[in-house]
C-alpha cells in the first residue's frame, strides 16, 4: 500500500485533470458520477501517480455494435449495444450485460469501472467491463430476445473469451440469457466453451451457491461488522430495503445467525414487526402473492420510514440513491451494510459519517456475486465442480479477508471503509501496472 503523500501538488494536478475529464452527460446525482468522484478522493489520498491515474480513469476498449434482427412480424429491427473494458491489468474484464431502453455509454463506462474496483476490493484475477443493448425487453417476445442475445454475442465475438472478456447476468438478462451467449460463443469457436460467461444454468456448468452469493456476502461482513463493533448477533434488529435476489437471502441468513428481522421492504410496500418478520414465512407470501403487499403478520409502514427505523442494521437492498441529504440524518442504525450498488449518495455519505454511522460499501459488501462467479470460471476451467459447501467456505475466508483489508486501511489511513476500499483497489491495480510496465 503506498503511503499516503505528502505531495499535494501531483495530487492537485490530478484534480485538475479530472476537472477536465469530468463527463458532462453525467450530473452530482449519477450514483456512477458519485463513483467516479470516490474514486478520486481515493487517488488523492494515495498520491497516484499521475500517468497511472490518468490510465485509469480511460477504459480500454469501448465497443458500440449494431444488432440488427428480425421481429416476429418480419420486419427488420436495428438495435444499439455496448461493452466497455475498462481494465484488464489484474485479469480478463469481467461483468453483467444489460437489456434496457435506458442504456447509455456513460452508464456502462463508469459501470465497467466500478467492477473493476470491485474485483480489485475482493483481489479475485479479473478487470472490470460491462455491456448493454438499448431495447425495453416488456416488448420483446422470448425468441426476440434469443435473437437479440446471439447476434449481439457474435458482434463481439474477437472480444468475448475467458482470457478475455466474462459476461455475467444484469438487468433484465438472466441464466438463460447466458446458456444463449455460451452456446452462440461455443458454436463460433467449435467446441463448448462454458467459462466465457458466468451464471449459467447449474446444468450446463453454473455454480453452486451463485444464487444466493450476494446475500450471503452481505450477511459475511455484516456479522464481520458487528463483531469490530462489539455487538452480539443475538437480537440485534436488522431493516432489509427490497426482498428480491439479495434483500430475501441477505435477511434469511441472518436471521438464521440470530439477528432478528424487523422491517422488510420492496417496491409494493414496507413491513413492521417488533418480534421479528419470519422470513421464510413472507417469502412463501411473495410466492404465492408475487409482492410483500398485503402481507398479515407485521405492520405497513411508508417505504421512507423503513430506512429511518430503529435498527442496529441496515441493509439497503433495492436501488440506487435510498439514502440521501435528506433522509441520512434520520438514520438510526448503526451498521449500513450496502447490499445494492450505489444505494447512497456522495452528499449522504457525509452526514453518516459524522453521525458515526458504520458503512459497510456496496464494492465491499456486494461483492460476494462476483466472488463466486469468479470460482464458476475457475470450476469451468478446470472441469471440476465442488460441492455447495466448499463454495460457500470460500466464499466465506474471500469475504471475511477482504472486510479486515479494507477495515485495515481505514483505521491506517483514518478513512471511511468506501474509501478504504477504493484504496486498497486502486492501489492493487495500480501495483499491476507498475510492474507490468507500458507496452511499447
Ligand atoms: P431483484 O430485482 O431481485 O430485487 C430488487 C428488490 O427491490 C425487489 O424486491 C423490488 O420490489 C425491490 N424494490 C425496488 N424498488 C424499491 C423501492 N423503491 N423500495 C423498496 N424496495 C424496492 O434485484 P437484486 O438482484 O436483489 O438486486 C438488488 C440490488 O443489488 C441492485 O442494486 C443490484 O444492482 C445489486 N446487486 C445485485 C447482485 C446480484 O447478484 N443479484 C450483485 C451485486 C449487486
Amino acid at each position: 500500500m503506498t503511503e499516503p503523500g505528502e505531495d499535494a501538488k501531483r495530487a492537485q494536478t490530478a484534480q485538475e485533470i479530472l476537472g477536465r475529464d469530468k463527463d458532462p452527460m453525467l450530473d452530482e446525482d449519477n450514483p456512477f458520477e458519485a463513483m467516479m468522484a470516490r474514486f478520486d478522493h481515493a487517488a488523492t489520498l494515495l498520491s497516484l501517480d499521475e500517468g497511472i491515474y490518468r490510465m485509469l480513469r480511460a477504459p480500454e476498449k469501448q465497443i458500440i455494435v449494431s444488432v440488427p434482427i428480425q421481429r416476429d412480424s418480419g420486419d427488420i429491427e436495428v438495435f444499439t449495444g455496448y461493452r466497455v473494458i475498462h481494465n484488464t491489468a489484474r485479469g480478463p474484464g469481467k461483468g453483467g450485460i444489460r437489456f434496457n431502453a435506458d442504456v447509455r455509454l456513460d452508464e456502462v463506462k463508469a459501470l465497467a469501472a466500478w467492477m473493476t474496483w470491485k474485483c480489485g476490493v475482493v483481489n479475485i484475477p479479473f478487470g472490470g467491463a460491462k455491456g448493454g443493448v438499448v431495447c425495453d425487453p416488456t416488448t420483446l417476445s422470448v425468441n426476440e430476445l434469443e435473437r437479440i442475445t446471439r447476434r449481439y454475442t457474435a458482434a463481439l465475438i474477437d472480444v468475448l473469451g475467458p482470457e478475455s472478456d466474462i459476461p455475467a447476468p444484469d438487468v433484465n438478462t438472466n441464466e438463460r440469457v447466458m446458456a444463449w451467449i455460451m452456446d452462440t460463443y461455443s458454436m463460433h469457436m467449435r467446441h463448448p466453451v462454458t467459462a466465457v460467461v458466468t451464471g449459467k444454468p447449474v446444468e450446463m456448468g453454473g455454480s453452486l451457491g451463485r444464487r444466493e452469493a450476494t446475500g450471503r456476502g452481505c450477511m459475511i461482513v455484516t456479522k464481520e461488522a458487528l463483531h469490530h463493533l462489539g455487538l452480539p448477533l443475538r437480537g440485534t434488529k436488522v431493516a432489509v430495503q427490497g426482498f428480491g435476489n439479495v434483500g430475501s437471502v441477505a435477511a434469511q441468513l441472518l436471521e438464521q445467525e440470530g439477528l432478528t428481522i424487523v422491517g422488510v421492504s420492496d417496491i409494493s410496500g414496507a413491513f413492521y414487526n417488533p418480534n421479528g418478520i419470519y422470513i421464510d414465512d413472507a417469502l412463501q407470501w411473495v410466492r404465492e402473492h408475487r409482492y410483500l403487499e398485503g402481507y398479515p403478520r407485521a405492520e405497513s409502514i411508508s417505504l421512507d420510514s423503513l430506512l429511518t427505523m430503529d435498527v442496529d442494521v441496515l441493509l439497503p437492498a433495492a436501488v440506487e440513491n435510498a439514502i440521501t441529504r435528506r433522509n441520512a440524518d434520520q438514520i438510526r442504525a448503526k451498521i449500513v451494510c450496502e447490499g445494492a450498488n450505489g444505494p447512497t449518495t456522495a452528499g449522504a455519505d457525509e452526514i453518516l459519517e459524522k453521525n458515526g454511522v458504520f458503512v459497510i460499501p456496496d464494492i465491499l459488501a456486494n461483492a460476494g456475486g462476483v466472488t463466486v462467479s469468479y470460482f464458476e470460471w475457475v470450476q469451468n476451467r478446470m472441469g471440476y465442480f465442488w460441492d455447495e459447501a466448499s463454495v460457500q467456505d470460500r466464499l466465506n475466508a474471500v469475504m471475511q479477508k477482504s472486510f479486515h483489508d479494507v477495515l485495515e486501511v481505514a483505521e491506517r489511513h483514518d478513512v471511511n471503509l468506501r474509501i478504504a476500499a477504493y484504496m486498497l483497489a486502486i492501489d492493487r491495480v495500480a501495483a499491476v501496472h507498475r510492474l507490468r510496465g507500458l507496452y511499447a
